[in-house]
């Protein structure tokens, strides 16, 4: 059992405002936003931050990063938006499941 709680949200055993998702990522609503809108893009398999991304996960990154604009445009973010990956505790991560925030106002 994993004590991740971005897995248990890939495995619905917490709830969370869930905008995108497709077999290799999801996307959901972070619980206290610094914008009006602020989500979270996740892999759905585990690792813990870019530092320990691999070989194997290049392909999913790609994927995720080609999302982005996609679902912040989907969000109003038509104007343009935010992304923010931290890594690690010096760059002031807190859940250690790789995430890329997409934060903005929507026009
Ligand atoms: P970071 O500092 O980059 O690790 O950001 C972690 C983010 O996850 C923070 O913005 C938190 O508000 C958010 N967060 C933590 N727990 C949850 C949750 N259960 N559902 C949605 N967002 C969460
Ligand atoms: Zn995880």
């Amino acid at each position: 059992m994993t004590d991740c709680i971005f897995c248990k949200i890939v495995d619905k055993q917490i709830p969370a405002g869930v905008v995108y998702e497709d077999d290799e990522m999801l996307c959901f609503k972070d619980i206290h936003p610094s914008a009006p809108v602020h989500l979270l893009l996740i892999p759905k398999v585990h690792f813990d931050s870019l530092a320990h991304a691999r070989p194997e996960h290049e392909a999913l990154l790609g994927k995720m990063m080609m999302k982005v604009p996609e679902i912040a445009a989907e969000a109003g973010l038509t104007n343009g938006f935010k992304t923010l990956i931290n890594t690690g505790k010096g760059g002031g991560q807190e859940v250690f499941h790789l995430h890329v925030h997409i934060m903005g106002r929507p026009v």
